[in-house]
C-alpha cells in the first residue's frame, strides 16, 4: 500500500482513509469506517439531523 501524507484532521499520524465525502486523507482514528466519512463529515452528518 502506498500512503502519502499525514492525516488531516491531527497531522500526527499516516493518513490511511479518505472521505467519501470531503476526499481528505485520514487516519484510522479519524475515519469513520460506518460512514465512510472523516471525522469531521461524520460529525457534520450526525447532528445536522438531515434524513435522506
Ligand atoms: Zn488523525
Ligand atoms: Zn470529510
Amino acid at each position: 500500500m502506498s500512503v502519502s501524507g499525514l492525516c488531516s484532521i491531527c497531522q500526527t499520524r499516516e493518513a490511511q482513509a479518505r472521505c467519501d465525502q470531503c476526499g481528505t486523507m485520514v487516519c484510522a482514528q479519524h475515519y469513520d469506517e460506518s460512514l465512510g466519512y472523516c471525522a469531521d463529515c461524520a460529525a457534520e452528518a450526525s447532528s445536522g439531523g438531515r434524513t435522506f
